[in-house]
């Protein structure tokens, strides 16, 4: 099944470390690893995400009405009579009126008594199954990330090879900061998950201090009234990707398809205009991880991502864009970056160029041509094999090479004989190529050149 997902052209495998014992999920990254290793692994940690036991492996409908005994416990299955939510100390926090919702927040639950027994009443009715999560009000939950959980994961997953961490529930730039501490490790980009409403309260210092963001819309729906998140995707897209971060938009985007053949017309509109909001990636969850037929959802999502890209108003969002620094405090390095895509971009779109090159240890030279969504390829040539991974998850990086060449010359001779080889360029053809002079002693982007195919 994972070689058949990668055929179908998936870029970014994202393993879930919220569901399954820590052990399962490491063998299936070494699994996904061993099949896939140019593609790109993203690990995402749970935060303090509490779960409830299982309620089995079918589907169980709760009904408005039903009155549900809470009990904290672990490792015990739930039932339409007791539900068992796996975290200590909660409990007794919650008063008559507190809302409780379940999994995506279709079923919802109002606390009616807390004195010697917590119980709740079903307000909204629905269908679950496994180990949904629980969104308790905020104000119970204020751990701090990483989370004693996040840790035990993290460490589990030292020697690992993976590119993307993604981190549940960020609220704050310091959430960043912290988790970063504890991960250390500069070969794996942090991907914020914006789903609390302190997470979009702080959200430029979260974009400033991470390398790459989410629109988690399932728990984003949750916490804040469901009306504000195709507007509140619109702001965290936007934001994203003119600080030169990928965002991916997740989160039932294809639903539908966990179990019908054909998504509804409703989620073809929606995986289209997170293309046209300016989305890095689209991911699946369910539909990919228990639905019918993962492979025929991913090549329907790609269907519907590459008819969405020949409509995208490339000219006008980068245009739009205009010449941004990098960072909200801007570095010497970031405003270098800038200046040097904003020209690359300028240039490749008078010229009509055939390929944007962008020479790169990081990746963000890659990333930062790449937020002005130019019509023609980006091509990255990279050192690194881990960068080159990671530019999987980059909107429109369409070929990849590794090169360990450093001046200017020798990269646009590697540059020039695999576009030919590739098909990309042919004689005549102009191409944009940026790199970093070899005299300015840091690694900064400091050159654009244009180069026409001899
Ligand atoms: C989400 O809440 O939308 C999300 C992506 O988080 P997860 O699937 O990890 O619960």
């Amino acid at each position: 099944m994972l070689r058949e997902l990668v055929r179908a052209g998936v870029d970014v495998f994202r393993i879930s470390f919220a569901h399954g014992d820590i052990a399962s999920g490491v063998e299936l990254l070494r699994r996904v690893r061993a099949i896939a290793p140019d593609l790109a692994i993203m690990v995402d940690i749970p935060g303090p995400k509490i779960r409830a036991g299982s309620f089995g492996t079918s589907l169980v409908t709760l009904n408005v009405g039903d009155e549900i005994e809470l009990v904290e416990a672990f490792g015990e299955v739930s039932t339409i009579q007791r539900i068992t939510v796996e975290r200590e100390h909660v409990l007794s926090q919650l008063h008559p009126g507190d809302r409780i919702h379940i999994g995506d927040g279709g079923v919802s639950l109002e606390i009616v008594r807390s004195k010697k027994q917590v119980v709740a009443r079903v307000t909204s009715g629905g269908a679950v199954m496994g180990k949904p999560g629980l969104s308790l009000p905020s104000s119970i939950i204020n751990d701090r990330l990483p989370t004693d959980d996040d840790r035990l994961r993290l460490e589990a997953l030292r020697d690992e090879e993976f590119e993307i961490l993604a981190v549940s529930f960020v609220r704050s730039g310091s959430d960043v900061d912290s988790v970063r501490e504890v991960l250390a490790r500069n070969d794996v980009m942090i991907m914020a998950k914006i789903e609390t409403g302190e997470g979009v309260e702080n959200l430029l210092e979260i974009i400033e201090r991470s390398d790459a963001i989410m629109v988690a819309r399932g728990d984003l729906g949750v916490r804040l009234p469901i009306e504000e998140v195709p507007h509140l995707q619109k702001v965290i897209v936007r934001l994203g990707i003119r600080y030169a971060r990928p965002v991916v938009v997740a989160t039932q985007m294809l639903e539908s398809m966990t179990h019908a053949q054909v998504p509804t017309r409703a989620e073809v509109t929606d995986v289209a205009n997170a293309v046209l909001d300016g989305a890095s990636d689209v991911m699946l969850s369910g539909e990919t991880a228990i639905g019918d037929d993962p492979v025929g959802t991913v090549i329907t999502m790609d269907r519907i991502v590459r008819r969405a890209e020949k409509s995208f108003p490339y000219a006008e969002w980068g245009a739009g864009l205009g010449v941004q620094h990098l960072a909200a405090s801007s570095t010497r390095a970031s405003r270098v970056t800038a200046a040097i895509t904003g020209a690359a971009w300028r240039a490749a779109m008078d010229e009509n160029a055939v390929a944007i090159v962008a020479c790169t240890r990081s990746g963000m030279t890659a990333r930062a041509i790449s937020r002005f969504r130019p019509p023609m390829p980006i091509v990255a040539i990279t050192p690194s094999a881990s960068t080159a991974r990671q530019l999987r998850s980059s909107w429109g990086v369409q070929e990849i090479f590794l090169s360990s060449a450093n001046d200017i010359d020798s990269l646009c001779d590697v540059a020039l004989t695999q576009l030919k080889k590739v098909g990309l360029a042919k004689s005549g053809d102009p191409i944009v190529l940026m790199a970093g002079s070899s005299s300015g002693g840091a690694a900064i982007t400091d050159t654009v050149r244009m180069i026409i195919v001899p």
